[in-house]
């Protein structure tokens, strides 16, 4: 085993491998930025080096600074937890060249399933469901506007090198399509460095399903059921549960062995997950393959037992996997995930840093709070909005979501403005509570507010008018 680790993170994911650390016996080593300074991971762990100003690029991407961090605390291992230089096949190959265990896949493992585009054509080569769409890139109008007639509209415009719910553009006519193009181009060249864009069907109401799995370098490949993260904004995640209600054995089966044979096809080792878009008839789509540990992992925990981060580093140290046949790995009553960020609902999710005067963390059975906020920190403008992830586990998902409703009022985050008010909206609702929700969940629910509101303002006025 490792005897010290450098977590090249910040923020709830840096505490989490810290906390790992600390079970294992592992040392550890924090980096933070300059704004960083009175961060909780830099005081959780036993040593911390400095590694630049506030801009990302500066400090958590600046990878001379973080190899430089290993070097002189002399550590054996770098976790890069989710984010940052987690999918980034260079660093990883630097960490090897410097004879410091990245806890992560292959550089080619990284390098295949990083371009969205060519993890498509892994992934349909191995015989795993792709959506119908390009198999190359797009190159220009003409060549976009052929493939959408015959895909048909609507159809996503997506970045090869996309992720985090960036590059994507749904187009549902052909002068939408011309124009999203050039856009789509631009902005993943300015934003990637790769102005690389492919064409998908677009689906209307699928649910989003992904497959946890985790591989040794000893040939146990296994998965950890799926999750179910339909409930997006911006296509980015907003709840999550495990397993899905829309799953059963025989289809979590099927997907289970789909994404084991994507992740076969990179030799794939360590935690990864297979994502997949399933259809309302039961079809499933592959869509990418996520080479990391996930902020949702914590979900699958609590449902198999498995610590994911533990096994990540026990997997890179050269360790068989705790669990290594298929149908040991446990399936035990219902967890759901609200990701608490600093955004304001009401206002199109825009970002709402500040400080935090007032913080108090829920508790009880059955409920995990993964959070490096406390009263008096500054929720920091320069990254990632998520302050924290309240996690819940009952015996089945009625008792789930009742555990996620009493934590979700016992939560204080005071005064920047937070998710928790629509976290409590979404549990109440009926959609959400009968488990029929689609990608397109969170439109709708503010789309029936909105009539709601009308409704409300326009009543007054009909009672003057009679
Ligand atoms: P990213 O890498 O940016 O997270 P993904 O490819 O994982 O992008 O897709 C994120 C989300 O975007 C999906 O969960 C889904 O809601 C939506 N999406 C992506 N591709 C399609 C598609 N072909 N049809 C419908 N929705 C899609």
């Amino acid at each position: 085993m490792f005897s010290k680790i450098l977590v090249a993170n910040r923020g709830e994911i840096a505490l989490r491998i810290i906390r790992a650390c600390r079970e294992m016996g592992v040392r550890t080593v924090a980096v933070y930025s300059v704004p960083d300074a009175n961060s909780a991971h830099v005081h959780l762990a036993d040593e911390a080096v400095c590694i630049g100003n506030a801009p990302s690029s500066q400090s958590y991407l600046n990878i001379p600074s973080i190899i430089s961090a290993a070097e002189i605390t002399d550590v054996d291992a770098i976790h890069p937890g989710y984010g940052f230089l987690s999918e980034n096949a260079h660093f990883a190959e630097i960490c090897e060249s410097c004879q410091i265990k990245f806890i992560g896949p292959s550089p080619h493992a990284i390098r295949s399933m990083g371009d969205k585009m060519a993890a498509r054509e892994t992934a349909r080569k191995a015989g795993v469901p792709i959506i119908p769409g390009t198999k190359e890139a797009v190159k220009d109008k003409d060549e976009a506007l052929k493939i959408a007639k015959k895909i048909k509209y609507p159809v996503i415009i997506k970045a090869a090198a996309g992720g985090g719910g960036r590059g994507m553009r749904v187009c549902h006519n052909e002068v939408r399509l011309v124009s999203a193009l050039m856009t789509a181009q631009h902005e993943a060249e300015v934003a990637f460095g790769n102005g690389a864009v492919y064409i998908e069907k677009y689906l209307e109401r699928p649910k989003h399903i992904e497959i946890q799995l985790l591989a040794d370098n000893h040939g146990h490949m296994i998965y950890l059921h799926e999750r179910d993260c339909s409930i997006q904004r911006r296509h980015q995640k907003l709840v999550e549960e495990a397993p899905s209600p829309a799953v059963d054995w025989k289809l979590r089966r099927k997907m289970g062995e789909m994404a084991l044979r994507a992740a076969k096809a990179v030799g794939y080792t360590n935690a990864g997950t297979v994502e997949f878009l399933l259809n309302e008839d039961g079809q499933f789509y592959f869509i990418e393959m996520n080479t990391r540990v996930q902020v949702e992992h914590g979900i699958t925990e609590l449902i198999t037992g498995i610590d994911i981060v533990k096994e990540q580093i026990r997997i890179a140290a050269g360790e068989k996997l705790s669990i290594r046949k298929q149908d040991q790995v446990p399936l035990i009553g219902h967890a759901i995930e609200c990701r608490i960020n600093a955004e304001d609902p009401t206002n199109n999710f825009s970002p709402s840093p500040g400080k935090i005067e007032r913080y108090n963390a829920p508790g009880g059975p059955g409920v995990r709070v993964d959070s490096h906020a406390y009263a008096g920190y500054t929720v920091l403008p320069y990254y990632d909005s998520m302050i924290g992830k309240l996690m819940v586990h009952g015996r089945n998902r009625g008792e789930a979501i009742a555990i996620m409703q009493r934590a979700l009022e016992e939560f204080i985050i005071e005064p920047i403005k937070t998710t928790i008010p629509i976290h409590k909206e979404i549990m109440k609702h009926p959609v959400f509570r009968r488990g029929q929700m689609f990608t397109d969940f969170i439109d709708r629910m503010q789309g029936e507010q909105r009539t709601d509101k009308d409704k409300l303002a326009a009543e007054p006025q009909e009672a003057k008018t009679k």
